[in-house]
């Protein structure tokens, strides 16, 4: 058996780009909130592959829809029209309240959009380009270049540079940087509404409302990204809902198609109006049939089985929990989240605990250098929590 599964990590590693130092887990299958590996052992999953298969594996009226659209439609273009994919772009927009939507195929896409038609807003409105954008420090948005030119982590981006210029960065949850971050080319904020990859930082409803009230002064767009913390995560549809602040561009991915690879940038309608027009974005993959059914799918289960609120409900019972562990533990140095996006921060290295977890079936993953990340299936109930603080504490 073991032998068995050296060799499926052999071939892996002798085939596969080594960017990642995976752990020694080779997956089978999965099936409500469980994954199993290839030689059977299970494991209780609190990472849903980073905060995407929402409603846990083997959903059968998810894949039934899927299996349905395969034997239909996979692929066309976007030079034609399909009806899932109108469907999945509408309850997006019933879900946001936003107005326009342009599926991509990643979150990193989705972030590339955005900064587009940001760029392209504010070329309309002043008939030049040369706008700046001012991300977060801490922050993550993806690994392309555009994407990687407004995340704040210098070991990212280092060795990319000169990455895409006019990019200010300021603290995230201190307004006064922000501020001094400004000039009057300016033509956009891009941010989380909870910090993921940094370490897991919900922004502070002042410094949200502060951010907003900022952009308007400015003439400048709010940018969400929402790709991790949106799709129920933090009890809201998305998170920014739960704030009361609406940005004038969102990003969003992961959970949006539970599994299959879709993301989309929406966006308000004055936006849509004055930014992005034929000729000037595309892509051949993005919202084809396939990923439109499993949007469409995602969003009805969300809606009908009242997901947000199953997540306000177990997401308290889980930072409760967690609140517990840490005051029991002294390498657990504090408590952070929303919903189910919770932080632990740790003085014990995270990815040793990760590992161990993994002994005691247990998938948990790690945020920065020093947080254990939270991200289960939104379908988990009260057991899973005490199931999972059980195996956690049996690590520590
Ligand atoms: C995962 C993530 C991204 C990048 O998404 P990909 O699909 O990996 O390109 C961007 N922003 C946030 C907040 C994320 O968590």
């Amino acid at each position: 058996m073991e032998n068995n599964k050296q060799k499926q990590i052999n071939e892996a590693e002798q085939a596969l780009l080594h960017v990642y130092n995976r752990f020694s887990l080779v997956l089978d299958h999965g099936a409500g909130v469980y994954l199993y590996d290839t030689d059977g052992k299970k494991y209780l999953d609190f990472a849903s592959g980073i905060a995407v298969m929402a409603f846990g594996y083997g959903n059968k009226e998810y894949n039934d829809a899927l299996k349905a659209q395969i034997d239909k439609l996979i692929h066309t273009s976007n030079l034609y029209y399909n009806v899932p994919t109108a469907a999945a772009a509408a309850a997006l927009k019933k879900a946001s309240g936003m107005d326009r939507v342009f599926f991509t195929n990643s979150g990193a896409e989705a972030i590339e959009g955005a900064i587009k038609a940001a760029k392209k807003y504010a070329y309309t409105r002043d008939g030049h380009a040369g706008h700046e954008i001012i991300a977060m420090n801490q922050s993550f948005h993806g690994r392309t270049i555009g994407a990687l030119s407004v995340t704040g982590n210098e070991h990212y981006r280092e060795s990319f540079e000169p990455l895409m210029p006019g990019v200010k960065y300021a603290d995230y949850n201190n307004l006064e940087s922000v501020k001094a971050a400004f000039t009057e080319r300016t033509c956009a904020v891009i941010m989380e509404t909870v910090q993921g990859e940094g370490g897991i930082y919900p922004a502070k409803q002042e410094f949200l409302e502060g951010v907003r009230s900022l952009c308007d002064e400015h003439g400048a767009l709010l940018i969400l990204d929402e790709i991790q913390c949106g799709m129920g995560r933090t009890g809201n549809m998305f998170a920014w809902q739960g704030y009361g602040v609406k940005p004038d561009i969102m990003a969003c991915a992961k959970a949006l198609g539970c599994g299959v690879p879709v993301g989309a940038f929406v966006m308000n309608e004055n936006v849509a109006q004055k930014s992005l027009a034929p000729g000037d974005h595309g892509t051949t993959y993005g919202g084809n049939p396939l990923v439109g059914a499993a949007v469409t799918k995602v969003l009805e289960m969300m809606e009908r089985d009242n997901i947000p609120a199953h997540v306000r409900e177990v997401g308290a019972y889980l930072a409760k929990r967690l609140d517990e562990l840490v005051a029991r533990h002294d390498c657990l140095t504090a408590r952070r989240g929303v919903g189910l996006m919770q932080g632990v921060a740790c003085t014990k290295k995270v990815g040793e605990i990760s590992a161990k977890a993994l002994e005691h079936g247990l998938v948990v993953i790690t945020a920065g250098s020093d947080v254990l990340r939270f991200v289960p299936p939104l379908v988990i109930e009260k057991a899973h929590v005490d199931e999972m603080i059980e195996k956690l504490e049996a690590c520590l």
